[in-house]
């Protein structure tokens, strides 16, 4: 038994707290990981504002990279010492979805997600002597060490920093699977990216990188617009100076709208909109996270008549294993940018202040430094 110090989040609406907890050794199957870094994300937030339920209380955090400290029973995939990016979408490789190469629809996980635990049901965190606190989404990086299934930790090249590894097993994942992956962007092709935050950057330059032409970012933010440009956006169009967001988009693109659309906000009227922007025949892809009750209103006749494909990017539909090592490979060798993401690095203990950035729309990426 090991005491880590956490970010506990007790109900929906409360603050964060930095408590210490007792953290089990791994059981079967299980790592320990002593954590270095951790991506505050948008997920994390809809958690704490009561958007997205899940079992509470729990240690929050989804995005985190560290060094393995000790393996459980029949670990085989990492040795201690080995560095690690987290996944939170720990294929469980006998679903359907896992078996027809889709882990990121994975049946196994997102039973796991409601339930707030490992697989089997296990808990490996608890309040000293006390009741057990709940695992967020396998992973739980708030924390100063954590204990998540085998499939969830891949092993990466120890040069990166971990820092910069911490945003591969979310944001940028997700952004860059997004536009390579579900879409299939292709050189030449127009790209509207609705939403410039971590995850929208990502979307920008994986399509600059793919050659897309011309890219264009909107946001509401002028300094996110200004960040989208170094990650590769060719135009921007503020939405807090123009109403029609759309017509600024179709006329960027000789009047027809973009190949293709990327929503990363999570809102049903960018949904809608990034809808509007996509031409007759073009791709939306939703990537954006909105809270589970919400809906979106599209016309009905533009359905058949436009015949856009409209679908969604859940982790990007990557295979996790293989596209966070290939990532920060791209990174290693100058081609995608890491750096630039981190807007400001914080303590644990002002894990709050973080959530406060991020609501505000100040920053790209918070990371907490956990010091391991
Ligand atoms: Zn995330
Ligand atoms: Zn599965």
């Amino acid at each position: 038994m090991s005491r880590v110090r956490a970010a506990v989040l007790e109900e929906a609406g409360r603050r964060l707290q930095v408590e210490e907890l007792e953290l089990e050794p791994p059981g079967p199957g299980e790592v320990m990981v002593r954590l270095a870094a951790a991506g505050v994300c948008h997920s994390d937030l809809h958690v704490i504002e009561g958007d997205l339920p899940v079992p509470l209380p729990a240690v929050l955090g989804h995005e985190g990279a560290g060094v393995v400290e000790a393996v459980g029973e029949g670990v085989t995939r990492v040795r201690p010492g080995d560095h690690v990016v987290l996944s939170w979408i720990p294929g469980c490789g006998r679903c359907y979805y896992c078996r027809i190469g889709r882990p990121e629809l994975c049946d196994e996980a997102a039973r796991l997600q409601v339930a707030g635990t490992l697989p089997g049901g296990a808990l490996r965190l608890r309040r000293p002597g006390g009741a057990p606190v709940h695992h967020f989404l396998e992973v739980s990086c708030f924390a100063e060490a954590t204990v998540v299934p085998e499939r969830g930790v891949i092993p990466v090249r120890p040069d990166v920093p971990l820092d910069r590894a911490a945003l591969v097993g979310c944001a940028v994942t997700t952004g860059w699977g997004a536009v390579v992956h579900t879409a299939g962007v292709r050189p030449g092709s127009s790209v509207a990216v609705v939403g410039t935050g971590g995850v929208g950057l990502n979307v920008v330059q994986a399509a600059a990188l793919s050659g897309a032409w011309p890219v264009i970012a909107v946001d509401r933010v002028p300094a996110k617009l200004e960040l989208a440009r170094q990650f590769g956006a060719t135009h921007t169009v503020d939405a807090s100076r123009t109403s029609d967001v759309i017509g600024a988009v179709v006329d960027l693109t000789e009047g027809r709208g973009a190949d293709y659309a990327f929503e990363v906000v999570g809102r049903p009227e960018t949904i809608a909109s990034a809808y509007g922007m996509a031409r007759k025949g073009g791709t939306v892809v939703v990537v954006g996270v909105a809270a589970p009750h919400l809906e979106v209103g599209i016309n009905a006749f533009s359905l058949p008549s436009q015949s856009k494909v409209l679908t969604g990017s859940w982790y990007g539909r990557s295979v996790p294993e293989v596209d966070i090592p290939h990532i920060l490979d791209l990174y290693m060798a100058g081609r995608l940018k890491l750096d630039e993401l981190i807007s400001r690095r914080y303590r644990l203990e002002e894990a709050n202040e973080a959530f406060d950035a991020l609501r505000a729309g100040e920053v790209a990426r918070g990371v907490l430094l956990l010091g391991g």
